[in-house]
C-alpha cells in the first residue's frame, strides 16, 4: 500500500482545513486507517463503529487485541452517543479539561463502538482531543475515532508525521502532517466508571490538576507495578529506543562515573539530559531533552530524543532521572517503560 501524505499549513481555524482534509475523511468513511496530529502525539485513526477499520489499526500497528483503544470525539454529543452515561463528576471534568490531554473511562453504550474498540470491556474510554485538525477531522467525518499512537507496537510514540512514516510507511492509508505535536506524552485515562475515580495512566492533564478539580483522585496499583517490575526484562517494554536504556537516580557525576565503566568496557555510550546538564558529560552520544526548569518541555521533546539514539550507534543509553510532581510523573512513568525496568540509583550501588 502507498501512504499518502496530506501535508496541512494553516491549522490555526479548523474552516480553513476542511478542504485540504476532504480525501482523508472520505477514506476514513470508507473504512481506512489515517494517522493525524493530535495536542499529545500522533493518532493512527479509524471508524469506531467499523471493526474491519478498527481491525486494520491493530495490523498496521501488530498491537496485541486485548489492548483497548480510546474513541475520540469533537461534541459533547457523540461522547453521550458512545457512553451508557455520564456521572457528574464525569461532566465537570470534561466542562475543566476537554478539549484537552484527558481521557475518561465510562460505562459503554451497546453496540455504539466496535468490541475491537473496548476488547470486550463494559467500559469505553472517551477524549475530545485539543487540536484543531484532529476536531476537523472528526467533524467532516462524522464519526467517532478509535485511535491508539500512530506507532509500530513497542516502539516510542510520534510526535512527528516523520516518525509516523518511519513505523508505518507502507503499511497506513494516508497520514495527514500538521507539524509537532506540543504535549509530546499520552493524555491521562481517567477511569470515572464507579467508585473513587482513578488515574490508569499519568500523562498531559497532571493529578495535581485533577485534585484540584474534583477533590479526591486514586491511581491504581498496577500503574506503580508497571513501573517497577521484579526483574529487568521480565516485562514486555513500550516506547523503547533500540539500545537498552538505563534510568539513573543520582547526581550528574555519578551518570558519569556509570558512562566511564561502560565505557572502559568498549561501549559505544549515549546520555539522556537536558540543557541544565548537557555539558557536564562526556559520552560518545550527548543528547539533550529540553530544561528541568520547565518539564513541560521533556515532555514534548521526550519520543523525539528516545528516537535520535536509534540514529546512532549507542550501544546503550543511561539517562537522568525526573521529578515524580506534575507532568513530571508522565515523563518517568514512559521513561521506565522505555528502560523496561533498568534503573540505577546512587543510594542502592
Ligand atoms: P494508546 O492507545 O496507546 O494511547 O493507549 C490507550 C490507553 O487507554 C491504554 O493504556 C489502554 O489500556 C487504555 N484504555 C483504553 N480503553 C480503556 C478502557 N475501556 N478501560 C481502561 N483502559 C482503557
Ligand atoms: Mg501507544
Amino acid at each position: 500500500m502507498k501512504t499518502r501524505v496530506w501535508v496541512v499549513d494553516n491549522i490555526v481555524d479548523k474552516q480553513q482545513v476542511y478542504p485540504q482534509i476532504r480525501e482523508a475523511v472520505e477514506w476514513l468513511r470508507a473504512g481506512e486507517v489515517i494517522a493525524f496530529p493530535t495536542e499529545t502525539v500522533y493518532g493512527l485513526g479509524a471508524d469506531a463503529a467499523n471493526t474491519a477499520a478498527v481491525e486494520k489499526i491493530f495490523a498496521a500497528k501488530g498491537r496485541p487485541s486485548d489492548n483497548p483503544l480510546i474513541v475520540h470525539v469533537a461534541s459533547m454529543a457523540q461522547a453521550e452517543a458512545v457512553a451508557a452515561s455520564i456521572p457528574p463528576m464525569a461532566k465537570t471534568l470534561m466542562e475543566r479539561f476537554w478539549p484537552g490531554p484527558l481521557t475518561l473511562v465510562l460505562p459503554k453504550r451497546a453496540k455504539a463502538v466496535s468490541e475491537r474498540v473496548t476488547a470486550g470491556l463494559p467500559t469505553v474510554a472517551v477524549r475530545m482531543p485539543d487540536h484543531p485538525l484532529a476536531l476537523a477531522l472528526i467533524e467532516a467525518s462524522g464519526l467517532a475515532l478509535a485511535a491508539p499512537s500512530a506507532n509500530r507496537s513497542g516502539r516510542p510514540s510520534p510526535t512527528t508525521a516523520a516518525h509516523v512514516l518511519a513505523d508505518l510507511d507502507g503499511r497506513i492509508a494516508g497520514v495527514i502532517d500538521g507539524g509537532p505535536t506540543g504535549v509530546g506524552v499520552e493524555s491521562t485515562v481517567l477511569d470515572c466508571s464507579g467508585g473513587v475515580p482513578t488515574i490508569l495512566r499519568p500523562g498531559g492533564v497532571t493529578k495535581e490538576a485533577l485534585i484540584e478539580a474534583i477533590g479526591r483522585v486514586e491511581e491504581a496499583a498496577a500503574v506503580d507495578d508497571e513501573a517497577a517490575p521484579k526483574a529487568p526484562g521480565m516485562k514486555y517494554t513500550h516506547y523503547a529506543p533500540k539500545a537498552p536504556l538505563w534510568i539513573v537516580a543520582g547526581p550528574p557525576a555519578f551518570l558519569q562515573r556509570l558512562v566511564d565503566e561502560s565505557r572502559a568496557e568498549g561501549k559505544t555510550v549515549g546520555v539522556l539530559t537536558t540543557e541544565e546538564n548537557r555539558d557536564q558529560y562526556a559520552a560518545d552520544v550527548v543528547l539533550p531533552c529540553g530544561t528541568r526548569q520547565a518539564l513541560e518541555t521533556v515532555a514534548s521533546r521526550l519520543y523525539d530524543t528516545l528516537r535520535r539514539f536509534d540514529e546512532t550507534n549507542v550501544d546503550l543509553i543511561y539517562s537522568e532521572a525526573f521529578p515524580e510532581e506534575g507532568i513530571g510523573a508522565a515523563i518517568m512513568n514512559r521513561l521506565r517503560k522505555a528502560a523496561g525496568g533498568r534503573a540505577i540509583s546512587e543510594q542502592r550501588k
